[in-house]
C-alpha cells in the first residue's frame, strides 16, 4: 500500500468549463485515483479552481466586478460541474484562500533565502489609462519581419516568428486599442538554469512516462531562462519580503501561485481533518513520505509547468539546485512520480472556441445526458496519447451500441429472467467448461485491466473491461437460459443465470472507476446494499485563516467495492431492474450540430 498523490491541474476561473477541459484532467484522474482506492492505496486527489491573473482581471473590468467577485461565480460553477461528473476529490478548492497565500509566500521565501529568486529590471509594456502590465499575448501589432498586421507581442502567427512586444510595428493593447507604453520595472525572476543538472538527473530516473512526455520536457532542459515569477498587478498574492509586501501594483505570477495549489490543497485538506500534518505522508521526501507516490494530470500545453517549473520550485524549496541551500519549515519535498499528460480533444473536426460556439459546456451536457454517457466517451475515444475528435454521431453510436445494447443490455435481460423465474439469485448446479471459461475470463479481467489503469493506458483498460460484457454477452447466447423452460431443465437455466450474474458483479467492479454513477445501480440491482461507488459532495466551509466563506468538493472515499471478484450470493432477493442507461435517439445528432456556430459544411 502507498500514499498515492492524484494532482489534478486548475481549471482557469474565467468562465464554465467546456468537455475538452475535463477530457484531459477531469476524467482521467479521478478514474485513477478510484482504482487506486479499490486497489487498498491511500489516495489524496487535490485541486481547485485557478483564480488570478491578468485575464481574469480583464474580463471582471469588463463585466463591472471585482476579480474576486467574477472568479467567486466560476469557482463555484466549476466545483458543481465537477461534482455532476462524479469526480471524487478528497479537496477541490481555490487559489484565493488566505491557507494558499500563506503557503505561496513560504516558497517564494525559501526560494529567496537559498538564492533561486533574483530581482532583475527589464522593460514592460503597461497601460497608459491604467497603469496595467499588458501581457505580451495583450498587444498585438505589425510584424517587423514580414509585414502581416495581427502580429501579436509574443510571436508572429503569419510568419510564425517569435517576437518581443517592443518589437511590434504600431502597437496597441487588443483590451482597448491604445498605445501601450514600454516602462522599466522591477521583477523578481526564478534562476531556472541553476536546476538543468538535478531536473536532468531526475528526468533520467523517470520510468514509465509517455514517451512525447519525456523527450519534450528534456528539451525544455536545453534552453532554460531565468523566468518572471512577479507582474505589475493588483489581482494576486503579495511579494512577502521587506518594501514589496506592501506595494499594490506588484503581484506574484500567477503560473507561480497556481501551481503551488498541490501542496496547499494538501496542506489545507490536512487542516480539515483535523491532522495538520497529515499531508506530509504525501509529500515529505523524509520517512514520513516514504512510500509517497505523485501523479500529475493535464493538457499537454501544461507540460511545462509540471516536469520542469513544479520540479524546480520543490527542489528550490529543498536546497537541492546547483546553489545549495536549506529546506524550509515542510522540509524537503517531493518531485513528482509521473507527469501524466494528455493531448486535445476537438470538436466536430474544430479547436473547442467559446467565442465561435463550437463548443458544448459540462453544465449543458449534463443537462441532456448522464455523467456516465461522457465519461465512457472520454475513456473509450478520448484524448489519452493522439488528439481526438469528439463528434455527436460517435457520442450517440458508443452510448447506443456499447453502454446501452452492449453492458446495460447484457445487465437487464440477466437480471429480468432470474428475478421472473427464480426471484433470487439462483443456486449453482455443476459447471461445465463453458460456465468455468466465462468465469475465468471475468476473473482474469482483476490483473489486465488494473494493469492497464496503473499504467495510465485507459482506453486499452476499458475496452479489456468491455471484452468481459462482449464475452458474457457471447455466453449467454449460448447457452440460451430462455430456452430451458422445463421443469427438468430448471437447475441448468439457475446455473446459467448464477454463472452469468457473477460475471455481470466482477464486469460491473472492472468498470466501477470508469462508470461509477451506473456501476452503483448494477450494483443495487443484483441486491447489493450500501456503497459501491462512493461519490463527492458539495460543502460549504469557512476559510480556515478568516478570509470569506466558499463552497469545495469533498467526500469519504473508504467505503466501497474493493478491486476483487466478490461471489454472488444464492438467494439474494432481486426485482425487475429498471434500465441502467438511457438509449439516445439518432435525431439528438442534427439537434446539437444545429446548436453549434460557425460555417456549415
Ligand atoms: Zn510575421
Amino acid at each position: 500500500m502507498s500514499h498515492v498523490l492524484a494532482a489534478v491541474a486548475w481549471p482557469y476561473a474565467n468562465g464554465p468549463r467546456h468537455i475538452g477541459h475535463v477530457s484531459g484532467f477531469g476524467v482521467p484522474s479521478d478514474v485513477f485515483s478510484r482504482f487506486m482506492r479499490m486497489s487498498g492505496h491511500d489516495v489524496l486527489m487535490v485541486s481547485g479552481t485557478d483564480e488570478h491573473g491578468t485575464p481574469i482581471q480583464v474580463q471582471a473590468d469588463a463585466d463591472g466586478v471585482t476579480p474576486r467577485q467574477l472568479a467567486d461565480r466560476y469557482n463555484r460553477v466549476i466545483v458543481e460541474d465537477l461534482h455532476g461528473l462524479g469526480l471524487s476529490y478528497d479537496l477541490f478548492t481555490r487559489t484565493t484562500t488566505r491557507n494558499h497565500y500563506g503557503i505561496v509566500q513560504e516558497l517564494f521565501e525559501g526560494l529567496h533565502r537559498n538564492g533561486y529568486i533574483v530581482a532583475r529590471t527589464t522593460l514592460g509594456a503597461i497601460s497608459p489609462s491604467t497603469g496595467r502590465t499588458l501581457p505580451d499575448r495583450y498587444i498585438e501589432g505589425t510584424c517587423p519581419i514580414c509585414g502581416y498586421d495581427g502580429a501579436r507581442g509574443d510571436q508572429c502567427d503569419n510568419c510564425g516568428n517569435q517576437l518581443d512586444p517592443e518589437q511590434l510595428v504600431n502597437p496597441r493593447s487588443r483590451i482597448n486599442g491604445e498605445t501601450p507604453k514600454f516602462v522599466e520595472t522591477e521583477h523578481f525572476f526564478l534562476d531556472l538554469p541553476a536546476f538543468a543538472e538535478a531536473i536532468g538527473g531526475w528526468l533520467d530516473r523517470r520510468e514509465n512516462w509517455r514517451p512525447n512526455v519525456l523527450k519534450f520536457s528534456r528539451n525544455l532542459l536545453d534552453d532554460l531562462q531565468p523566468r518572471a515569477i512577479t507582474r505589475d498587478l493588483e489581482w494576486g498574492v503579495p511579494i512577502p519580503l521587506d518594501g514589496w509586501r506592501d506595494r499594490g501594483d506588484k503581484r506574484i505570477y500567477v503560473w507561480f501561485d497556481a501551481v503551488i495549489g498541490y501542496l496547499s490543497a494538501s496542506v489545507e485538506w490536512a487542516r480539515r481533518t483535523g491532522d495538520p500534518d497529515a499531508w506530509r505522508k504525501w509529500w515529505s521526501a523524509d520517512a514520513q513520505g516514504k512510500d509517497a507516490l505523485g501523479y500529475y494530470f493535464m493538457g499537454k500545453d501544461n507540460i511545462v509547468f509540471h516536469s520542469v517549473i513544479w520540479p524546480a520550485l520543490l527542489l528550490g524549496y529543498s536546497g537541492e539546485g546547483d546553489k545549495g541551500g536549506e529546506a524550509g519549515q515542510f522540509g524537503k519535498l517531493n518531485l513528482p512520480t509521473e507527469v501524466v499528460s494528455s493531448e486535445y480533444l476537438t470538436m466536430e473536426g474544430k479547436k473547442f472556441s467559446s467565442s465561435r460556439r463550437v463548443v458544448i459546456y459540462v453544465r449543458d451536457f449534463l443537462e441532456r445526458y448522464d455523467a456516465d454517457a461522457l465519461r465512457y466517451f472520454i475513456a473509450a475515444a478520448g484524448p489519452e496519447s493522439n488528439d481526438t475528435d469528439f463528434t455527436w454521431a460517435e457520442f450517440v453510436r458508443r452510448n447506443n451500441d456499447e453502454l446501452v445494447a452492449g453492458w446495460g443490455n447484457l445487465v437487464n435481460r440477466s437480471v429480468s429472467m432470474a428475478a421472473k423465474n427464480f426471484g433470487v439469485i439462483p443456486e449453482p448446479g455443476p459447471l461445465t467448461s463453458e460456465d468455468e471459461a466465462v468465469l475465468a475470463v471475468a476473473k482474469a479481467g482483476f490483473a489486465t485491466v488494473g494493469e492497464l489503469i496503473g499504467k495510465h493506458r485507459q482506453k486499452a483498460a476499458i475496452g479489456e473491461a468491455m471484452r468481459v460484457v462482449a464475452e458474457a454477452n457471447k455466453y449467454l447466447s449460448e447457452q440460451a437460459p430462455w430456452k430451458l423452460k422445463s421443469e427438468e431443465d430448471k437447475p441448468r437455466q439457475g446455473t446459467i443465470l448464477h454463472v452469468a450474474l457473477q460475471v455481470i458483479s466482477d464486469a460491473n467492479t472492472l468498470l466501477t472507476p470508469f462508470l461509477p454513477h451506473s456501476a452503483q445501480k448494477v450494483f443495487e440491482l443484483l441486491g447489493g446494499e450500501g456503497v459501491h461507488a462512493p461519490m463527492p459532495r458539495i460543502e460549504e466551509v469557512e476559510d480556515l485563516d478568516g478570509g470569506p466563506a466558499y463552497p469545495v468538493l469533498t467526500g469519504d472515499y473508504k467505503a466501497g467495492a474493493r478491486w476483487e471478484s466478490v461471489p454472488v450470493v444464492a438467494g439474494t432477493p432481486l426485482a425487475a431492474p429498471k434500465p441502467v442507461f438511457r438509449k439516445l435517439d439518432p435525431s439528438v445528432v442534427d439537434e446539437e450540430l444545429a446548436r453549434l456556430g460557425g460555417e456549415e459544411s
